[in-house]
């Protein structure tokens, strides 16, 4: 059985983002309530013993479940169009829980290159020291998600677009791919999130998405969210209700009230990033513009096919290396200078010196990540005012 009202299959994505999954108390809340409690009461020992065998469902120990968890879960599979979905800690909590749950030593994963730092260093530094295989290949060489897997390849796992340079993957190709070789494709949804790109009508198996992010919107909160089958989510589940990185009841109702606009947002900042990225076009300090809402684009085409929308992180490169970069952030006055993204407030980053500072040189080469290079990920401000804000830094290079 889905996991949210039946009767809500047939809704659309705003109407999903503001009511699937709602379950009200006896008193009739309007609004979803937040359960800020550890565990639950039973009316007698005998209902104890059924609710801890799982004879009759409810709620234990909000480890487990918890009714506000539960509500926002309800929501984003929904909106993800999946059967079921897993709260987690974090972003980082929903990927470990992944790898823990559906992989064992031995097993071996495919995934594009310039996935987020922790991610790979999750890969890396931790699963691989029990027993983990990690491939990484170019998100939009096919052959070459072809040519990684092996027969121990379970998951491929990628995100699209890339953080900072904003390649895409085409998900359908490479979700056909996945399957040939007997594995599942992992999407990472962050930078799109539903409301722009759904991964599991496309082809993929499971969506992964830190909370923190669009989900959230406003900068508030860590959480984390797994989206997928039945089967799936049970395994998952099982491993985030037994090892702990589960989701605090306080953060999913932070995060109800971010999908309740989620739809309004990211077709706003999208429109906002577009218009931000031509205009950025045109400044002569600017040497180029990596935003796939341009027809400069090499993913022009796949990002219409395979999005709503473009998104709203862009990233550019200014003249003067990393001097030229940092003259830009220095003097931005409005700009928040944080590596966060997703938040209604625009944020400028310089990657080379800050989320991909601890890398190579080489593996920065391959990322796309030169020292002139600056993310910004767009907000709800008024355009003009980014552009006022942006001017005052290009024109000081
Ligand atoms: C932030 C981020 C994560 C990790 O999420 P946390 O909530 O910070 O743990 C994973 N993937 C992408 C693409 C991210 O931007």
């Amino acid at each position: 059985m889905p996991d949210f009202d039946i009767d809500a299959q047939d809704w659309g994505l705003e109407t999903l983002g503001v009511r699937a999954g709602q379950t009200r108390s006896q008193e009739g809340e309007h609004s979803e309530a937040i359960f800020p409690t550890s565990s639950f009461v039973f009316g007698s020992a005998a209902e104890a013993a059924a609710r801890f065998s799982g004879e009759v469902p409810g709620n234990v120990y909000s480890r487990f479940t918890n009714p506000t968890v539960r509500m926002f879960e309800q929501r984003i599979a929904a909106l993800e169009g999946g059967e079921r979905a897993v709260g987690t800690a974090s972003g980082m909590a929903a990927i470990l829980s992944t790898c823990m749950a559906l992989l064992e030593a031995g097993d071996h994963i495919v995934a594009s290159r310039n996935i987020f730092g922790s991610t790979t260093n999750l890969f890396e530094k931790y699963l691989k020291k029990f027993g983990l295989n990690i491939s990484y290949v170019n998100l939009g060489d096919l052959d070459g998600w072809a040519e990684a897997a092996t027969e121990k390849t379970k998951l491929y796992f990628l995100e699209t677009p890339s953080n900072p340079v904003c390649e895409l993957g085409d998900i359908t190709k490479i979700a056909d791919i996945a399957h040939s070789k007997g594995a599942k494709l992992v999407v990472d949804n962050c930078f799109c999130t539903p409301a722009l790109q759904r991964p599991l009508q496309l082809g993929a198996d499971i969506v992964i998405h830190s909370a923190t992010k669009y989900l959230d919107g406003q900068g508030r909160c860590v959480g984390g969210v797994v989206v997928g089958n039945n089967e799936d989510m049970e395994q998952i589940f099982g491993f985030v209700r037994t090892c702990g990185p589960s989701l605090s009841p306080f953060n999913a109702w932070v995060f109800l009230k971010g999908l309740e606009t989620l739809n309004l947002r990211m077709k706003a900042q999208s429109e906002n990033a577009l218009a931000l990225a031509q205009w950025l076009e045109q400044q002569p300090q600017v040497e180029k513009v990596n935003y796939s809402g341009l027809l400069s684009h090499p993913d022009h085409e796949l990002a219409k096919q395979q999005q709503e929308a473009f998104g709203a992180v862009l990233s550019i490169e200014v003249r003067g290396g990393k001097e030229g970069a940092w003259t830009v952030v220095d003097n931005t006055q409005m700009l928040s200078i944080t590596a966060n993204l997703g938040d209604v407030k625009t944020t400028i980053t310089h990657p080379a010196t800050t989320t991909h500072a601890r890398i190579t040189q080489d593996d920065r080469d391959a990322a796309g990540v030169t020292d002139g290079l600056l993310r910004i990920a767009v907000g709800l401000e008024t355009l003009d005012d980014l552009k006022a804000d942006l001017a005052r830094g290009l024109a000081k290079i």
